[in-house]
């Protein structure tokens, strides 16, 4: 089996788009670790893509803030006239779908699936120390998140954190081996708003048969027809102009 991982879509249809033409036949199943929606400008596609195509989702924090509005008072103002917008523009069946997304941690096969923490989708785990008490509270030895929209993840090996680092700019793709005898936190990127500095949408297909593999993606996508969307929407400037820099 192998699965399609992808994260922090927020309704950005051009990335998504990229990121499905280049994954191509290359996968049987789409595993989403949360957030949907927010920031961009294309929520009703990229929900009814989800809809139609994930096997497993687990709500991102953004999901829950534009469809119960909920913790809205926690975004900062950008985020939040993005989430604002979103309710306003979701169609009432996708709202309705995004509303029920179970919240993490799900379970597939082996794989757990989470958006922030596990104990919390509003939660980071963003370096080493959050990424050691992470582990501690994981049920199975492969975990995927999302969240932080930041390609990479962490592996721990019994006597330490391992910090998994995202896809260099000069290349699209490389694998890591899974060693069954360690425990992984794996985070794809963010598809639809990365944050890492390259601006590539990102992704990762996990294959599991035979020697298991991570392979981690990049790949370019019109980021000036998602621009001009969030422009025309009348959405915060600064949401397009971050996608142009990948920050
Ligand atoms: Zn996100």
């Amino acid at each position: 089996m192998r699965y399609l991982i992808v994260s922090d879509l927020h309704a950005n249809w051009e990335a998504l788009e990229a990121v499905l033409a280049d994954a191509r036949s290359r996968f049987d199943r789409v595993i989403c670790c949360g957030d949907l929606v927010g920031y961009g400008a294309d929520p009703n596609a990229v929900v009814e893509w989800v809809r139609a195509n994930c096997h497993l989702v687990v709500r991102g924090n953004h999901d829950k803030a534009c469809t119960t509005q909920e913790d809205l008072d926690w975004f900062n103002p950008v985020a939040r006239a993005g989430a604002l917008w979103t309710v306003q523009n979701l169609s009432k069946e996708n709202a309705n779908y995004v509303r029920e997304l179970p919240k993490g941690p799900a379970f597939v096969d082996s794989l757990e699936i989470l958006h922030g923490s596990p104990w919390d989708e509003d939660d980071y785990v963003a370096g080493a120390e959050e990424a050691s008490e992470a582990f501690g509270y994981l049920e199975s030895r492969l975990a995927f998140f999302g969240h932080t929209h930041l390609q990479g993840g962490f592996i721990w090996n019994h006597a330490r954190i391992e910090t998994i680092p995202p896809v260099s700019s000069r290349h699209g793709r490389y694998s890591i081996k899974i060693d069954p005898g360690c425990g992984y936190l794996i985070n794809p990127g963010s598809v639809g708003q990365p944050r890492d500095g390259d601006p590539r949408a990102a992704y990762a297909v996990y294959e599991a048969s035979g020697q298991a593999k991570v392979f981690y993606h990049r790949v370019r996508y019109d980021v000036a027809a998602a621009q001009r969307k969030i422009y025309e929407a009348g959405l915060p400037a600064y949401l397009a102009e971050r996608l142009g820099a990948g920050r």
